[in-house]
């Protein structure tokens, strides 16, 4: 057989901010085409429009912009194959109702919610299939005459797919195998309602799929018992030789205990579980994003690959580039993936440490003018020698800020407990000594300024750790941070020097 095309499609619903979850099942599919010189399809599926959210498909769109996972065709890109929004092909779905009902592997409901309530109450466990039909006010069951009158007359109804009973229902996937099913247990699905003029996800998702020539379908596990009436649907339409390979992704589970990751789980824990900052327009709550917490997008994605996936070996840092030439389904779990956020974490940590400072610098902006500095109070090059400095102890973002501020900002004041520690009745005279000596250096660097210093403190008998931890309090303003001389270096000797007279001006000496 001819080898298909691999085509791909995340068909999110826009019915709120897309799940972290979500986004994994985007990078999978993505890598898959990517890897396959094949073609990456977002499909908006927007058929539920009780569930409708407005913004929702702007924050997929810019979610999978910020984490660079490239859509090829979709509503922003078009595309051969579109519209790409499931709202704009009511005529499409119309026309294959038709077809299912023509061929009679389709049927009429007029059943009201009161009444499959009633059915419901009646009979446990009912279920509308094989052995209920009949009882039911569809056209099945009901004169010809009946239900064009009720139709003529604009009766709400529905359109139900007709699953034969006692047939044995494949699913091939690809990362759990061959999955057997009795169609027995499936209901008669609602294809589409009158009322909306709107299919459902069913009828949608298979329609879809077949025109846009999907070979592979790659979703979350929890589409795994909808696959067994989609392949009815591709067998009900003729389509089976050209029905795409699924791939049922294993769920995020929970960092501890049992289950799936809920946002629950994130609140209560402290980890985002959306990719992006989310102001739900509703209820104008405020949802955290990880791009908000100061994570890059590169390690998020490098995380959520290894969620589900991993390269055969134990190689944990990989570009997207890496991910591309690697991924297989054959190395996808079964089992679902705990979310471990402090993984995630160390691969935020891993990802600022490489990332050298000249490039952090935009991302270091946001945090520099929120603590009221100038951005152009300092050159890029400071700035970046500041993030090369102290990235080392960042994990997120905004440690960055923690960690430099002072690079920014001379201390205004000095940390009580450390005051009280380190600056005895001597320290003044002791950093008047200092002044004198740093003012006699061309520069403060650690191979000009280090040696001398140490020096210094050898011929006078001074205690170091006494001169170190004043010099360094005066210039951080608490006992904390890199090496004193590479802070020297960057501050320079008018800012070190005058930080020091200011101290010593304004620190007094704590009563013993
Ligand atoms: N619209 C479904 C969702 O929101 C798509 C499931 C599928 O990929 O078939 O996840």
């Amino acid at each position: 057989m001819e080898q298909r095309r691999v085509r791909v499609r995340f068909a999110p619903s826009p019915t709120g901010p897309l799940h972290i979850g979500g986004v994994r099942t985007a990078l999978y599919n993505y890598l898959f085409a990517r890897q396959n010189g094949g073609d990456m399809i977002l499909r908006i599926e927007d058929t539920d429009s009780q569930r409708f959210v407005p913004g929702a498909e702007d924050y997929i769109n810019e979610s999978l912009a910020w984490l660079g996972i490239g859509i090829d065709e979709g509503v922003r890109e078009g595309g051969a194959y579109g519209p790409y929004k499931q709202s704009e092909r009511r005529d499409i779905y119309r026309k294959h109702v038709k077809d299912l009902l023509d061929a009679g592997k389709a049927y009429i409901a007029f059943d009201t919610p009161a009444e499959l309530e009633k059915a419901r109450a009646e009979k446990p466990n009912f279920q509308y299939d094989a052995s209920t039909r009949l009882q039911m006010r569809n056209s099945l069951a009901m004169p010809r005459e009946e239900v064009d009158r009720l139709i003529a007359e604009g009766t709400p109804y529905v359109v139900r797919f007709l699953i034969e009973p006692g047939r044995d229902v494949k699913v091939n996937d690809l990362i759990r195998g061959e999955v057997s099913i009795s169609s027995s247990i499936l209901d008669d699905k609602v294809l589409y309602k009158s009322a909306d003029d709107l299919p459902t996800y069913h009828l949608a998702n298979i329609v879809d799929d077949h025109l846009m020539e999907v070979s592979h379908v790659i979703r979350g596990e929890e589409w795994l018992p909808s696959a067994p009436l989609h392949v009815l649907l591709y067998e009900a339409f003729g389509w089976q030789d050209t029905m795409p390979q699924f791939v049922h992704l294993p769920l995020l589970l929970k960092p501890d205990g049992k289950g799936k990751l809920s946002k629950r789980d994130g609140d209560r824990l402290g980890f985002p579980v959306f990719p992006l900052e989310w102001h739900d327009p509703k209820s104008g709550d405020i949802s955290s994003g990880f791009r908000e917490r100061g994570y890059l997008p590169q390690a998020l994605v490098n995380f959520l690959a290894l969620l589900g996936w991993n390269p055969g070996d134990d190689t944990e840092i990989m570009s997207m580039d890496d991910l591309i030439a690697k991924f297989s389904f054959a190395h996808c779990s079964k089992s679902g993936a705990r979310f471990a956020f402090e993984k995630g974490k160390w691969f935020n940590h891993e990802y600022i440490l490489n990332t050298p400072g000249k490039d952090l610098v935009p991302m270091f902006y946001p945090y520099l003018e929120a603590a009221g500095v100038k951005a152009d109070a300092f050159s890029q090059d400071y700035i970046a020698d500041v993030l090369d400095l102290v990235k080392s102890r960042a994990e997120l973002l905004p440690d960055l800020w923690g960690q430099a501020d002072f690079f920014f900002i001379a201390p205004e004041a000095y940390a009580e407990k450390d005051v009280k520690k380190r600056w005895k009745p001597e320290t003044p005279e002791l950093m008047n000594g200092l002044i004198k000596l740093l003012e006699t250096l061309p520069d403060l660097s650690p191979a000009t300024a280090e040696p001398v210093v140490m020096q210094w403190i050898a011929n006078n008998g001074l205690h170091t750790g006494n001169v170190m931890n004043a010099f360094r309090l005066a210039l951080v303003g608490r006992c904390t941070g890199p090496h004193i001389f590479e802070i020297t270096q960057l501050l320079g000797s008018d800012e070190t020097i005058r930080r020091v007279r200011r101290a010593v001006a304004e620190i007094k000496v704590p009563e013993a």
